[in-house]
């Protein structure tokens, strides 16, 4: 979305033909597999509070309901298109099946910047939203939970909507509520955690140990600080961290070479994952350019903020002492990129099973609502982490055994199961 000529259907497409050819999938099943099933484009009018309408645009894709009811968050952005939409539907389909959960693949957006929102127009966004899609979603068809710039606080008011549209109780229609109100304990932190418990399984297989390891990030919103906090606590030092500024309107780093202090960090981070550049000085931090953080002398990347961040302009300046790419956002890298990445013998851990740790958390949400029972935290997490462990293992396992690149290793488990589902319902 940062480069409006990036287009990630086209390169979620192109990682799909890749393995559909080395499987070597029928027609069918690849027409089927490489564009979602239904979609839903509409608009949503807003009364602002000037007392103007505004008209926002919304889009709701299910790409694939064959394991499941589709899942996948809804993005608030302004420069949300059909195509991310789409491109992130299809990549939820991959991740529930590479970490083997019960669903399919969706996902939303809204085009919209929040930040510039009140709290009642953002609310009525929300219940606009549900209000076009009340037949669409629910927890046998499609389930949607929060993303980029969408909270627990806007889950819930689209869950208010719904219930009252369909008069009843009905939890499990959306996940990343706030706790107490349906949601799990965890959530918050199940992405970011994720994608250090996959981590730290590729630090294993590589040996090396995570307390001897730097690493650079970036963004600094709900995956990234968790995944900061996760990392440090296994004893890995974060030199820099970039996020945006929405005062210069561009991206900054922030950078300290004796390893960042995380809750200091937090600290000083809004709602949005922008950090306070005056602060963040006064406390001795170096300000650097957005993209800084790529060309650090670190062990380890984590980029953790949006897709088409690594692409054939900066590729190259990634430094030599990198190990390990783990990709924490969705379709952080580009084809190209990739490419330049395998050939440099760089160990990626690819989008779609890194960050599974919070679909798979929304699925422990569901299962809790349908019980109306609710575990603790460390029940949460020790399950989650057994699910990301074994993902990874499998995913690992395969790529050693059948000498694949991680990310064709994850898409032929992924799509393997996909396609037995497709098949066995007599879909192609
Ligand atoms: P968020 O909105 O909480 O944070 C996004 C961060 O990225 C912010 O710190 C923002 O300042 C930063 N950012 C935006 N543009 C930037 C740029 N050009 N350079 C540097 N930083 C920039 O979002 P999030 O929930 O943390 O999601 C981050 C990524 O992880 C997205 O790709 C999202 O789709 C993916 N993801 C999120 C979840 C989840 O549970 N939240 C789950 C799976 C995948």
């Amino acid at each position: 979305m940062s480069n409006t000529s990036y287009n990630p259907y086209l390169t979620a497409q192109a990682q799909f033909d890749k393995v559909a050819e080395q499987l070597g999938l029928d027609e069918a099943t690849r027409e089927l597999l490489r564009q979602p099933m239904r979609e839903y484009h509409f608009t949503i009018p807003v009364r602002m509070d000037d007392g103007t309408v505004r008209v926002f645009k919304g889009y709701r894709i299910q790409h694939n309901d064959a394991r499941g009811p589709a899942k996948g968050g809804i993005r608030f952005h302004p420069d949300e298109t059909a195509d991310t939409v789409r491109a992130l539907s299809m990549w939820m389909t991959w991740k529930c099946a590479v970490v083997d959960i019960p669903l399919g693949g969706g996902k939303g957006g809204i085009v919209c910047d929040p930040r510039i929102l009140s709290e009642r127009e953002q609310e009525q966004l929300c219940r606009g939203y549900v209000r076009q899609l009340a037949r669409n979603i629910g927890p046998n068809n499609d389930v949607p939970a929060p993303d980029v710039m969408s909270s627990a606080k806007h889950m819930l008011w689209m869950l208010d909507e719904y219930e009252t549209i369909h008069g009843g109780r009905y939890p499990g229609t959306i996940t990343g509520k706030p706790v107490g109100q349906g949601g799990s304990l965890g959530r918050t932190e199940a992405t970011g955690f994720g994608v250090i418990y996959v981590l730290r399984e590729a630090l294993k297989r590589l040996g090396i140990k995570p307390e001897n390891t730097s690493a650079s990030i970036q963004g600094f919103g709900n995956v990234a600080q968790y995944a900061a906090r996760m990392y440090s606590q296994l004893g890995g030092k974060i030199i820099a961290i970039s996020c945006w500024d929405n005062t210069d309107k561009k991206p900054y780093t922030f950078r300290k070479a004796d390893g960042v202090d995380v809750d200091e960090l937090v600290s000083i981070t809004d709602a949005f994952g922008s950090i306070n550049k005056e602060k963040a000085k006064e406390l001795g931090y170096e300000l650097l350019d957005g993209e800084a953080w790529i060309e650090q002398d670190v062990d380890i990347l984590i980029p953790a903020a949006l897709e088409n961040q690594i692409t054939s302009e900066n590729v190259h300046k990634i430094s030599k002492q990198v190990k390990i790419i783990a990709e924490a956002a969705n379709g952080p890298t580009s084809t190209e990129a990739d490419k330049v990445i395998s050939d440099r013998g760089i160990f990626l851990i690819p989008d779609f099973l890194a960050n599974a740790g919070g679909v798979t958390c929304s699925y422990f949400e569901q299962v809790q609502n349908n019980m109306n029972y609710y575990w603790d935290k460390d029940e949460v997490l020790s399950k989650l982490d057994r699910i990301m462990t074994a993902a990874f293992n499998s995913v690992y396992d395969l790529s050693v055994g059948r000498d694949l690149r991680m990310r064709d290793a994850a898409y032929t488990i992924a799509i393997e199961r996909v396609v037995r589902a497709v098949k066995s319902r007599g879909w192609a």
